[in-house]
């Protein structure tokens, strides 16, 4: 392969060849083949060609002396014919001889697996010729040389000169690489070509076994469609080689055009449905994956048009499959511009591919010369894009891994998130629950001390007086103490109300409560309202003479206020206090104090008034 490669490179080589050529033609009249080294001979400037539009020329016809006059040396400065799509058979003529003293075996080298016909006609080594009826349209098994190409060895006597015949015919692009090799150079090109093709392949099996072992864990389709995809380009692309195995599909050798083309159908078809699901088209592009949809459907028909009229159709189809890469280059461009991250790598992929695969085509057509990137460009861009395309794979694992990260960490600071909120919430509402119990215990305070309070005077209320008096009672009969008791009424007070007014009447009741209250030293004495103009005063702990005592300040302190009285005969308004102390008795009720105090009370009426009387 190197050195084939080598050959066609240097211009040492090739001015040299032509040189030797120049030389044999005009010495001996034929190309002697016995000085052949570790490089091929390129025929193409030293073969005689002839068009037979009609393709009924024999070899008895061209051999004739009229046909043979028609041969053109064309001097082909490239190393192949390139003759486009045609379907016209060509015939090559080439005079070949060997001026040794030696005989020798040469190998005739047509270097290209894609022409659908071959007949050669080649010398026998005894004078006469043995013809070979071979090309990819044809059983594997009727080649002369079982090698992926056309090889045909040619055994030459020595001092012999013999002309050799080919005739070809395809039914797609016609390109015809002629060359010929000594034996054992052809045997070590022949090991390197098989190793790149090996390699090749053992890319594409790891590809397809890995993407399968992916498919079958992870359960995506995507996946599926690789390695359909690949192994569809792997199957056209060993047909194009020439190396698949001699069988027949529905009656046509697996090697042929029609197979070829169909596989590589199949194979954009599969690459179709692989970078719709890749780049998700059908939600980027919708408009765009239906039309992708429909050259599927036209890829997986066109099979049956190949099989009916290939010749017709392949010049088409090569065109078909030129658009399908610019449509595809045009989809990867419109969802990388949409900032798809697959996108990227499925440009640089199929970037790559495509370039291999113009190269070949524009070399299938004749525009670029046949070399070792032309000629094995489809197979360098194919490896490139199969691994760039699992590298996009398993970068999908690694974007997927990461959004799964990225959602887990979301959730989880949602749920944080809906935890504080809560425990603020709950906080929140413990404290007003707090705040809510403080007020209420406030306005409840407010609500007793206002049920105790008597609203006009500000001291206690009868309802006060009578409970505290059923405590002090039993606890007085508890700690077996005396408990006092005055009930104080103010004197001429109706007389009062009616010279002044009811609103004076009231004024004045609030003076005189105010004196009793602010009398009181102990906390434990009690002065509460206990109705209209009468006063009760409860004193715990104390004996009737201090009660008494108590009582006689008391009337004091209202004289002294001196409010005017006018219908009071003493002029100003006073009091008149009953008084009484007692033990409790369990037998008796609280009222017996009550009862005793109000006849004391009523003796101080009587008394004139402004006086304490005790009971
Ligand atoms: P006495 O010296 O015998 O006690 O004569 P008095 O006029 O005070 O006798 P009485 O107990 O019959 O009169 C009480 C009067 O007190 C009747 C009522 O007009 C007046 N009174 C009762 N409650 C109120 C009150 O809340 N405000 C006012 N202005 N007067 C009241
Ligand atoms: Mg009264
Ligand atoms: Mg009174």
């Amino acid at each position: 392969m190197k050195a084939h490669r080598r050959l066609r490179f240097s211009p040492w080589l090739l001015l040299s060849l032509l040189l030797l050529s120049l030389s044999t033609r005009a010495d001996v009249g034929y190309l002697d083949v016995a000085q052949l080294g570790t490089q091929p001979l390129s025929l193409t400037t030293h073969v005689g060609m002839l068009e037979d539009a009609a393709r009924g020329l024999t070899l008895e016809d061209v051999s004739s002396r009229e046909v043979s006059e028609r041969f053109r040396f064309e001097r082909v400065e490239s190393s192949s014919f390139a003759l486009g799509f045609t379907r016209s058979a060509y015939w090559f003529r080439l005079d070949v001889g060997n001026a040794s003293d030696q005989s020798v075996t040469r190998l005739l080298v047509v270097d290209n697996p894609r022409i659908s016909l071959v007949d050669a006609y080649v010398p026998d080594g005894q004078g006469g010729y043995r013809a070979w009826f071979t090309g990819a349209d044809r059983p594997q098994s009727g080649k002369a040389y079982d090698n992926r190409n056309f090889v045909f060895p040619l055994h030459l006597a020595a001092h012999s000169q013999q002309e050799v015949y080919l005739r070809v015919e395809s039914s797609i692009g016609l390109l015809v690489p002629l060359q010929i090799w000594s034996v054992q150079a052809f045997h070590a090109y022949e090991r390197e070509d098989y190793m790149a093709r090996a390699g090749y392949m053992g890319i594409a099996i790891a590809m397809i076994l890995f993407n399968l072992m992916l498919f079958i864990a992870l359960r995506e389709r995507i996946y599926l469609l690789y390695v359909t995809f690949v192994l569809c380009a792997v199957c056209a692309l060993t047909i194009k080689n020439g190396m698949a195995p001699d069988w027949t599909l529905f009656g046509l050798p697996l090697n042929s055009n029609v197979v070829y083309y169909s596989g590589a159908s199949l194979a954009l078809s599969g690459m179709l449905l692989f970078m719709r699901s890749m780049l998700q088209t059908t939600r980027l592009l919708p408009r765009v994956d239906r039309g992708l949809l429909a050259l599927v459907v036209l890829y997986l028909v066109s099979p049956l048009i190949y099989a009916v009229a290939l010749p017709e159709v392949s010049r088409v189809a090569i065109f078909v499959y030129l658009l399908t890469a610019f449509v595809m280059m045009g989809v990867g461009l419109a969802c990388a511009l949409k900032r798809q991250r697959s996108a990227y790598f499925f440009l640089a992929a199929f970037g790559l591919l495509i370039l291999g695969g113009a190269t070949t085509t524009l070399r299938a057509l004749g525009i670029l010369p046949t070399n070792a990137f032309t000629e094995d460009g489809l197979q360098i861009g194919s490896s490139l894009e199969m691994l760039l395309l699992a590298f996009a794979l398993a970068d999908r694992i690694n974007v997927m891994r990461q959004e799964k990260l990225q959602a887990q960490a979301r959730l989880l600071q949602t749920q944080e998130q809906l935890v504080e909120t809560l425990q603020r919430s709950e906080r929140e509402l413990e404290q007003r629950v707090v705040q809510r119990t403080e007020e209420l215990q406030v306005l409840n305070s407010r609500l007793e001390t206002l049920s105790l309070t008597d609203a006009l005077t500000g001291i206690a209320n009868r309802r006060h007086f009578d409970e505290v008096l059923a405590k002090e009672w039993k606890r007085a009969q508890r700690m077996g103490e005396p408990l006092a008791l005055a009930v104080v009424d103010v004197d001429w007070f109706k007389a009062y109300n009616d010279h002044y007014g009811h609103l004076a009447g009231d004024s004045c009741l609030q003076q005189v409560a105010q004196t009793l209250a602010s009398a009181i030293s102990r906390s434990s004495d009690l002065v509460a309202r206990y109705g209209g103009e009468e006063f009760v005063f409860l004193a715990p702990t104390t004996s009737l003479a201090n009660a008494q005592g108590m009582a006689e300040k008391l009337v004091q302190s209202v004289a002294a206020l001196a409010l005017p009285h006018l219908r009071s005969p003493l002029g100003h308004v006073s009091i008149s206090i009953g008084v009484t102390a007692m033990q409790a008795d369990a037998k008796l009720p609280p009222q017996t104090l009550l009862q005793r105090a109000d006849s004391a009370l009523y003796r101080a009426k009587a008394l004139g008034r402004n006086c304490v009387e005790v009971g």
